[in-house]
């Protein structure tokens, strides 16, 4: 079966309506109108006759008419008849052709020659003895006249609603065109094309607003859509490169006999590559925890100053920077809720950033101090900085300011910070010259 479309119903619709209304409120107005012209001519009449029969003349064995003819309209003709039907005065018109018999006492309509005519016959009275009768004609030419005024008007009507029907035709069709726009779009991005948007920002009106919305939420969607697709090509780039250097160590093993030293040495590559991919899946579990925005940390009541000191202790000491200094300057006492694990995970990558980023010689400052409400911890160092074009986009997911396989790491570590620090009601600052140094500082607010 055919489905028909929205454009197609709403024309059926108001065409039916149309006709309707041609078919049945055209006739009625016919009807009221004729029956009105009909209604009103005939009192009229009535009243010209009362009027006639008021000054007839009788005369011996006649009766005559008076000769005053403002009695009767133009086109109203008033003869009298003796009770034998013999013609006694006035006169009928010429064209008129009717039979002398009268119907007493009614009024009832004649065609004769193609013309119209109302009639009504009465009898004469005097000193209560019939003495003739009177018969009125009177023109129903302007009754049809009128009649035919309004028929042709209708013929007008048609062709008028007509032409109605079809320029309603083409606005429903311009009306509903952003509709059909909005579904070709949609049809489009079901194949696989993202980028298509519906750009209706001419438009004001309901479907203008539902199209900037639409487009609104494409975007995003190619925003996400693109970032999960670079999340993951970078995911795959970051995992290759240990995986390619523990495939070549444990070849270069396998590939003849060789000296247990050898064996140890390739053995200890396998290992330092295989930790670094158990640290990349960690964080990656930890960024996806971040990524589906549902995670509620279990947070406790910890001293952060004893905390803070534990870590720093702990970093100094397996430290692979041994030439940098790590400076201290922690209040005591400062509790936050925080979940412990987080907290760490934040502190350790900010320190290792600084140790990783720093210069011979240089030296890495930790702060922890408090105000009234808030928190503030800050990593200082006095290492290579970041440029001014790169500080916006440090906080990304994979982003690294050396692309060089010199640096190693993923460029997951300042996203987590920032995550962490989100979740603990905290914001992120950061400070830094290029060859000067840099400093990170978190907001912790407190509730
Ligand atoms: P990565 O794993 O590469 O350290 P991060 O997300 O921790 O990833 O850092 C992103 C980039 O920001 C780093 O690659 C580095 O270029 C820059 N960066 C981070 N911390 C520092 C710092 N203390 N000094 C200089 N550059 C830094």
């Amino acid at each position: 079966m055919k489905i028909l479309t929205i454009r197609r119903r709403i024309m059926l619709w108001y065409t039916t309506l149309l006709v309707l209304i041609l078919v049945s409120a055209l006739p009625l107005m016919y009807f009221v109108l004729s029956n009105n012209l009909y209604n009103d001519t005939k009192t009229l009449l009535h009243s010209e006759i009362d009027e006639v029969t008021k000054t007839l003349v009788f005369d011996d064995a006649t009766i005559q008419l008076d000769d005053n003819l403002d009695l009767v309209e133009a086109g109203t003709y008033v003869a009298v008849y003796s009770k034998d039907n013999v013609l006694l005065s006035g006169k009928l018109p010429p064209d008129f052709n009717l039979r002398a018999q009268p119907v007493l006492g009614s009024i009832y309509l004649e065609e004769s020659d193609g013309h119209k005519w109302m009639i009504y016959d009465c009898s004469i009275a005097q000193n209560g003895e019939t003495s003739g009768w009177l018969r009125a004609v009177k023109s129903l030419g302007s009754v049809d006249e009128t009649l035919n005024n309004f028929q042709t008007t209708i013929y007008i009507i048609i062709p008028v609603y007509i032409a109605i029907a079809l320029f309603g035709g083409f606005f429903i069709k311009r009306t509903l065109s952003p509709v059909v726009r909005i579904a070709r779009t949609a049809k489009q991005i079901g194949q696989g094309d993202l980028s298509k948007r519906i750009h209706l920002s001419h438009s004001h009106d309901e479907f203008g607003i539902l199209a900037e919305s639409f487009d609104q939420m494409l975007d995003r969607l190619e925003d996400s859509f693109n970032r999960e697709k670079r999340f993951s090509s970078d995911v795959s780039h970051e995992l290759r490169t240990p995986i390619t250097a523990i495939i070549l160590s444990a070849e270069e093993a396998l590939d003849g006999n060789k000296e247990p030293e050898e064996y140890k040495e390739s053995l200890g590559a396998i290992l330092k590559e295989s930790r670094k991919m158990n640290s990349l899946i960690s964080q990656l579990l930890m960024m996806a925890r971040s990524h589906d925005g549902k995670y509620a940390p279990e947070m406790e009541e910890i001293d952060i100053s004893m905390l803070t000191q534990t870590i720093v202790d702990e970093v100094s000491e397996r430290s692979e920077y041994p030439d940098v200094s790590i400076l201290i300057e922690i209040e005591d006492g400062i509790t936050m809720l925080v979940e412990q694990t987080l907290y760490m995970r934040l502190l350790i990558n900010l320190i290792d950033n600084a140790l990783k980023y720093n210069i011979p010689g240089g030296w890495v400052k930790v702060t922890l101090a408090s105000s009234e409400n808030a928190v503030y911890l800050s990593v200082e160092d006095s290492g290579i900085g970041i440029s001014k074009e790169n500080l916006p986009k440090i906080w990304d997911r994979f982003f690294k300011a050396d692309q060089s396989s010199i640096n190693s790491s993923p460029g997951l570590g300042l996203s987590i910070v920032k995550w962490i620090a989100e979740l603990h009601g905290g914001t992120v600052h950061v400070n830094s010259k290029l060859n000067k140094g840099s400093l990170f500082e978190i907001r912790f607010q407190l509730k």
